[in-house]
């Protein structure tokens, strides 16, 4: 069995009846998200390599890069969400102490770990302004 680079999908090999896509002319920059979804795959003009796509997998591309972007943005808007939400039961749980105890922690560790960064820096400058001017 010989494949024939020419008629086969790039994205999996599947040889269907129907036309192929070419990836590197379409409009909505497949390259780029398929690069983007799967770092591992590089798709280069002129690689030796099939140079087209079904419509399926251009489907299936377009879906995924999609869900990623939702994701993100998704992400993102939580953690906004999150970072608001905490400033504002901090001044809540002064007056009332009961239930919150999951967002105390976080905010502990948050506070301890800006405070060891800045610590580390002036360790370094302290350490290091004596050693020059000396
Ligand atoms: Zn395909």
């Amino acid at each position: 069995m010989t494949l024939d680079f020419n008629k086969i999908c790039r994205l999996c090999m599947a040889q269907p009846s129907g036309t192929l896509l070419p990836i590197f002319s379409q409009e909505d920059n497949l390259p780029g998200k398929v690069m983007t979804l799967m770092p591992l795959i590089k798709l280069c003009i002129n690689d030796g390599l099939p140079s087209q796509v079904c419509s399926q997998c251009v489907q299936q591309v377009n879906t995924s890069y999609n869900f990623k972007l939702q994701c993100e943005t998704a992400d993102a808007t939580l953690k906004q969400l999150v970072g608001c939400h905490q400033s504002q039961t901090a001044l809540q749980e002064e007056s009332s102490s009961d239930g919150t105890c999951t967002s105390a922690p976080v905010k502990e560790e948050l506070i301890k770990l800006e405070i060891t960064i800045e610590d580390d820096d002036m360790l370094v400058r302290d350490n290091e302004s004596p050693g020059l001017d000396r």
